[in-house]
């Protein structure tokens, strides 16, 4: 309304110059999504938030749209972006999961520092029975995320780090085994060192590696909610011998 140039400008750049005269009705899916999408570039706005801008679209149209919204982060517009299709997903920077409304478990990929120090801090806490203080690596960030709490005058898991720490520890031993049998490969002194198995991959690997009980170095792998049963997934130590 206040300015049609600008406003034709950024039709243009969503390749909608021929339909300025469209009434909306005249527009298909695509190209009303399109529109959407000027009508976000004309203020500049440094957040764009798209809740399944290619929900409704064909392969042509969705490829357009977001090839479009690739270019606006290529300027410097962030992005956050609901769907559900995992291929349009995988092109974030940060995936988020969400299940039945809540925040799946999970992490943040990349984020493999704090990985290491919750597999670290699993092994302290839960296997050996040991104490850690708020002076070791990461445990006061920790802290300050609730993923671990005082109970007690002692540091501990709470629930939600309880149940980070699992995932991560899973996701590091199943590496080991990938990488032990698969390779051959020398083994790491320390536990829980490896390069962990990629969010979001490790019941496929779990199950290509027939659901180890145990990583390499005789650590209980915790199992996945989808692991064939609590047989398989006893620490073997004890009455194999
Ligand atoms: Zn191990
Ligand atoms: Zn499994």
């Amino acid at each position: 309304m206040t300015d049609r140039g600008e406003a034709e400008e950024a039709l243009r750049r969503v390749g909608l110059g021929e339909r300025l005269g469209h009434l909306p009705s005249q527009l298909s899916g695509g190209e009303q999504q399109r529109v959407c999408i000027a009508r976000a570039l004309i203020n500049q706005p440094p957040l764009i938030l798209a809740d399944e801008p290619t929900g409704n679209l064909d392969a042509v149209n969705e490829a357009i749209v977001m090839s479009l919204l690739a270019d606006l982060h290529q300027r410097g517009h962030t992005l956050i972006l609901v769907t559900h299709d995992p291929s349009i997903a995988a092109r974030a920077n940060r995936e988020v999961r969400l299940e039945h409304g809540r925040l799946a478990q999970g992490e943040q990929p990349g984020d493999l520092e704090l990985q290491g120090v919750l597999v670290e801090l699993w092994q302290l806490l839960e296997e050996d029975r040991a104490g850690v203080s708020i002076a070791r690596r990461g445990v006061a960030q920790l802290l300050a995320e609730s993923l671990l709490a005082f109970a007690d005058g002692k540091i501990g898991f709470t629930d939600r780090g309880r149940a980070q720490a699992v995932s991560a520890v899973r996701r590091a031993r199943l590496a080991e085994v990938l990488l032990a049998r698969t390779l051959s490969r020398g083994l790491l002194a320390e536990c829980g060192r490896e390069a962990p198995v990629a969010a979001g991959f490790e019941d496929q690997v779990c199950a290509f590696l027939d659901h180890p009980a145990v990583c390499p170095h005789g650590r209980p792998i915790p199992p996945g909610a989808d692991c064939p049963g609590p047989a398989l997934l006893e620490p073997a130590a004890e009455s194999s011998e």
